[in-house]
């Protein structure tokens, strides 16, 4: 018989699967599978539509898919009573491949890629060319008496016969591959493996999959038996739905007990502890799908590094697609496990890829919303719970709000929580508006490396002392995420140890400027003295009991540059924040640095870097020269 050759793409892909280096070929299977239970899905659907049909008896309970294994001819079988297939439908549906062209193969010419597209979506019945040497079907279309058989032993063509077949339906026949130094195809044979790969894959296709699986029993003890008789035992076969059909996420929540999810959720995910939150939802219409998600009890232990994959299960119509489907969550809600099934993606998944982004856009733009609700309603209902997940994602949601410049802010800014140095708990943005006084015009805050050692900052106790809050920030990207956001509910953020703090009163500011005047030489020759290290010298506003302190101008604070400063090849210069020192005027050192500055003014040179190095230990800043700083001190005393 004349064989027929397949069209050019499918003839690529054929050449691709056949060759394919692809490591993870048990997805033939799945793929297989699929096909059945969408041929399944046609034909129920069709006697549900069509009224001629209603008479032929067909019930739901019928359908099934059935696969033999049979290691004499090496082949497995999967068969199904679905829709089946005319001469023409096999000629087209087999035959070509990418009608609608998105798996581009002229253009692309990455073998990488390729592979890609394999993992992530399968690419369908042709996968079975990756294990089998020779693939037939035999198929009758149902409400044809006509059966037909497609063979094809890989690239140079296929044929179609008439054939016989008794019952509408499907069988596709794989002959496994000769196994190779490198790869053990006879393992499909396996039923344990085979099993196996159908609860992985396979598992809520909502029709029993079957198989013959062997047994091994005791024989009944012959009446005769003597003393020393010796159990027998024999093996036997029997018929074994594999799968489980109805998953978990697809039944009414009123029907699960919270029980059963955190077993799902700990089974699936591999997780020893009960989730922290269990979010289902379920949308119907433009794209219908279910979800089920999981907000975990702490962090996994290779969260905050690289090697963290996000992702969600991706399944359609109960099979399953993918494992991690990043797309499906945005990297500021990483930490979220769980699976999504849409049945919207099913038939094309593996042809229209694009189309299938924009609806898995859409998924994830829902899917974040009702997360973030979740995560809203957890922190106003549940705060003890809340404050456990900030402990343990806060870091994730700080980093989102900070990435793109900001660009997800206004999503994330109400989920943020920092401590606060007059309440001693986390307090949430809104809540230390809602705690300040009508004339405080800044949200403060103190950033640096423990709340112990802020709370000594000489701002800090000014702050406080005029009874407003602030906010200790201990984490690298607190202050960062605050640049950014800029503002909350239009009060701006401040820095309490950079530039002027909106409190002091008329009279202190006159006292500071004039100090600053009568004190103008002096101030002027220890900037000089200074030059390069500080911007300016002043005197303080913000000082109570210290001496000195230093503060900073502009966009970058003490406290960003160390961060930048301790950051691993950030290449070429660090940037440097402008430092002003400020100094105490009502302060006994004060006097001292006055009648120094007219006896010796190399003393005074001497004074202001020792006054430096110390505002610069304050603040955690390593000093230029320690020697010489200790020298200094010492000489003092
Ligand atoms: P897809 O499933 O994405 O359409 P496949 O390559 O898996 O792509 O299958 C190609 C086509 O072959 C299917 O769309 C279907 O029309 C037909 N087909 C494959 N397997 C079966 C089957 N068991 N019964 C009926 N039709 C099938
Ligand atoms: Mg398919």
């Amino acid at each position: 018989m004349a064989k027929k050759q397949f069209k050019t793409e499918s003839k690529k892909l054929m050449d691709l699967m056949i060759n394919s280096i692809y490591t993870n070929k048990e997805i033939f299977l799945r793929e297989i599978i699929s096909n059945a239970s969408d041929a399944i899905d046609k034909l129920y659907f069709k006697s549900l539509t069509d009224d001629t049909l209603k008479t032929s008896g067909i019930s739901r309970s019928d359908f099934k898919i059935m696969l033999t294994l049979d290691k004499d001819s090496r082949t497995i079988k999967v068969a199904d009573n679905g829709i089946g297939m005319t001469k023409e439908e096999l000629e087209n549906n087999l035959g070509v491949i990418a009608k609608s062209g998105s798996l581009d193969f002229k253009t692309n010419t990455d073998k990488s890629k390729d592979i890609d597209i394999i993992g992530q979506f399968g690419v369908g019945f042709y996968s079975a060319f990756m294990v089998a040497s020779k693939v037939t079907v035999l198929s009758r279309a149902f409400g044809s008496d006509e059966a037909w058989l497609w063979e094809s032993s890989g690239a140079d063509g296929y044929t179609i016969e008439s054939a016989q077949k008794d019952a509408p339906g499907t069988e596709i026949t794989m002959e496994l591959k000769a196994d190779t130094d490198d790869e053990n195809y006879s393992e499909f044979l396996d039923e344990y493996r085979i099993s196996g790969i159908i609860k992985k894959y396979s598992d809520y296709v909502r029709y029993p999959i079957m198989m013959y699986r062997t047994k091994s029993r005791m024989k009944d003890k012959p009446a005769d038996a003597g003393e020393d008789y010796q159990p027998e035992y024999e093996t036997y076969t029997e018929l074994e739905t594999v799968n489980s059909m109805v998953p978990l996420w697809k039944r009414p929540k009123k029907d699960v007990t919270d029980e059963e999810y955190n077993n799902f959720y700990k089974d699936k995910f591999g997780d020893y502890s009960d989730p922290s939150r269990i979010i289902y939802t379920k949308t119907e219409g433009a794209i219908s799908y279910n979800a089920l998600m999981f907000i975990p009890s702490h962090a996994p232990y290779d969260y905050y590094t690289r090697d963290y994959e996000k992702g969600l299960q991706l399944y359609t119509s109960g099979v399953m697609i993918m494992d991690k489907c990043a797309d499906l969550l945005p990297d500021y809600f990483s930490f979220v496990k769980g699976v999504v099934d849409s049945q919207d993606l099913s038939l094309n998944i593996s042809r229209e890829m694009l189309q299938q982004d924009r609806q898995l856009g859409i998924i994830r733009k829902n899917l974040e919303k009702k997360i973030k609700s979740e995560l809203t309603g957890m922190r106003d209902n549940e705060r003890e719970k809340y404050e456990e997940f900030w402990k343990n994602f806060g870091r994730q949601i700080k980093f989102g709000c900070y990435d793109g410049f900001g660009q997800n802010s206004d999503t994330l800014k109400d989920l943020l929580m920092f401590w606060s140095a007059k309440e001693e708990k986390l307090v949430t943005l809104s809540e230390y508006i809602e705690n300040m006084g009508d004339e405080q015009k800044y949200i403060y805050y103190a950033s640096g490396d423990s709340n112990e050692m802020l709370m000594k900052l000489p701002a800090a106790e000014t702050v406080l002392s005029k009874g407003c809050d602030l906010l200790l920030l201990t984490e690298d990207v607190d202050e960062f995420c605050l640049q950014v956001l800029h503002a909350f509910e239009k009060k701006e953020f401040k820095n309490v140890s950079s530039g002027d703090l909106g409190l002091e009163t008329d009279e202190e500011k006159k006292a500071a400027e004039t100090a600053g005047e009568e004190n103008r030489e002096l101030l002027d020759a220890m900037k000089k003295a200074l030059e390069g290290k500080v911007k300016d010298v002043k005197i303080s506003t913000r000082l109570k009991e210290h001496p000195v302190c230093l503060s900073s101008e502009g966009p970058l604070s003490i406290e960003m540059e160390k961060i930048l400063a301790s950051m691993p090849n950030a290449g070429g210069e660090k940037p440097a924040s402008d430092k002003i020192l400020e100094l105490n005027a009502a302060h006994p050192v004060f006097e001292r640095l006055k009648a120094v500055f007219t006896e010796d003014t190399q003393k005074l040179e001497k004074y202001a870097g020792i006054l430096y190095d110390q505002a610069r230990l304050i603040e955690g800043l390593p000093i230029d020269d320690p020697v010489e700083y200790t020298a200094n001190v010492c000489s003092l005393m």
